[in-house]
């Protein structure tokens, strides 16, 4: 079995074989290789010490030194090493508490959450499988390394990371593993709400968004945060996710629809991700279940109340989640919706023909009238796009006042 590795983590592995130490890569990228899907990045692991690895390369970055990362700069890209290690418990953040250093392959090799991702290669050793990965690869199976309840009571977020590689990867639990995970879950709350919402997001990004069930059926909900068993609607129709854009905000949107926008904002903010995607969700969830009429002005309206790019994304959800009739509509409507922008009808009050300082030499006095007067201008702008020149609209506030 070969693997393609990339020309500069095998020179990486050379170099470091030339010193007398072994490397590998290992982890996601064997796992991904074996599966036909492209790697995302490519980690390497090492006999060498992370003082070793930054006197063997001319351009390193330390990491996490503390935890045996060192990054490698190569020509244009950078590959983490790390040294072979025993993991002490894991707490908050990414790493565990402690490390310890080792020689042995073997022993990193078990530190690692599931078989799947327990494997390594080298051009020059082949493929290290001592778990049976390569196996389970072909079964479909998420099975921990070792003792499920051990390495679940080790780190909690493990059981997450068992489903969200479920719903990557269209694969099933073990049973051992899964028996684990139920006892378990109730450590899922130590854990750090950063590392939970990058699987939670994992899952609902992944080609079988519908695994969220699991997230509730094993009884982890309650664990994830105060209010996200409150998202238990979301379940509903939950295979229809997959046929939404997969990005970030228009995922959780699908999953959090049926809570008004506060509820889902709670939820987001217990998770703590970020403002941008918390304001976005807020709009979609707001705005999804509004039928947008047919009309030029109407659309041009909708429009100017959100960001632009989250019209679009308005559009496809509503596609996947509204039925009857209005769908039928809704292609009128997109077709509108194109020739607005591609006609660049104005759908901002900053792109208004007449701004408030020109208001202010024509007479008005700033204030709330002021504000009055231009909300009126740009009603009548979204109306008419062909009004938005400066005589009409000053003409148009003098006959009205
Ligand atoms: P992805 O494709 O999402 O990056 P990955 O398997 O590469 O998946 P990473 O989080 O990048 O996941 O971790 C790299 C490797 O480190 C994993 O393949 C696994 O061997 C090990 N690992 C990561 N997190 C844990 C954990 N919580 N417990 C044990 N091993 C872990
Ligand atoms: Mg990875």
């Amino acid at each position: 079995m070969t693997i393609q590795v990339p020309e500069a983590a095998g020179t990486i592995i050379k170099q470091l074989n030339t010193h007398g130490f072994e490397a590998y890569v290992v982890g996601g990228c064997v796992r991904d290789s074996l599966l036909g899907r492209e790697p995302k990045d490519w980690d390497i692991t090492t006999s060498a010490k992370p003082e070793q690895v930054k006197e063997i390369f001319a351009r390193t970055v330390d990491t996490g030194i503390q935890h045996g990362t060192v990054t490698v700069l190569m020509e244009h890209e950078a590959y983490e090493v790390t040294t072979y290690r025993i993991d002490g418990e894991y707490v908050d953040g990414r790493h565990p508490a402690s490390v310890e250093f080792t020689s042995n392959l073997l022993e990193d090799l078990k530190r690692r959450d599931f078989t799947i991702n327990a494997m390594a290669y080298s051009d020059r050793d082949g493929l290290v499988d001592v778990f049976g990965g390569t196996g389970d690869l072909q079964g479909g199976i998420i099975r921990c390394v070792g003792n499920p309840m051990d390495r679940f009571h080790e780190d909690a977020l493990r059981i997450l990371r068992a489903i969200r590689f479920c719903a990557q990867l269209g694969f099933a639990i073990e049973e051992d593993t899964n028996k684990a995970i139920s006892v378990i879950a109730p450590n899922m709350e130590k854990v750090s709400k950063e590392r939970i919402a990058v699987e939670l997001t994992k899952l609902l990004l992944s080609d079988y968004p519908e695994q969220m069930r699991a997230v509730f059926e094993s009884g982890i909900a309650p664990y994830v945060s105060v209010h996200f068993p409150d998202a238990e609607s979301g379940l509903y129709e939950l295979e229809k996710l997959k046929q939404l854009p997969s990005n970030k905000h228009v995922r959780w949107t699908g999953f959090l629809r049926f809570l008004d926008q506060s509820e889902a904002a709670v939820i987001l903010k217990e998770l703590k991700l970020d403002n941008d995607t918390i304001d976005r969700v807020k709009t979609l969830t707001d705005f999804w279940r509004t039928e947008i009429s047919a009309s030029k002005p109407e659309i041009r309206k909708v429009m100017s109340m959100i960001n632009a790019s989250l019209f679009d994304e308005l559009l496809e959800f509503q596609k996947v989640f509204l039925t009857g009739p209005y769908l039928k509509q809704l292609q009128t409507v997109s077709q509108y919706a194109g020739e607005i922008i591609r006609n660049g009808d104005c759908i901002r009050l900053k792109d208004m023909a007449i701004t408030g300082k020109e208001l202010i030499e024509a007479g008005i006095k700033p204030g709330p009238e002021m504000g009055e007067i231009l909300e009126t201008l740009f009603a009548e702008v979204l109306k008419k796009p062909e009004n938005n020149t400066r005589e009409y609209l000053l003409n148009y506030m003098n006959s009205r006042s």
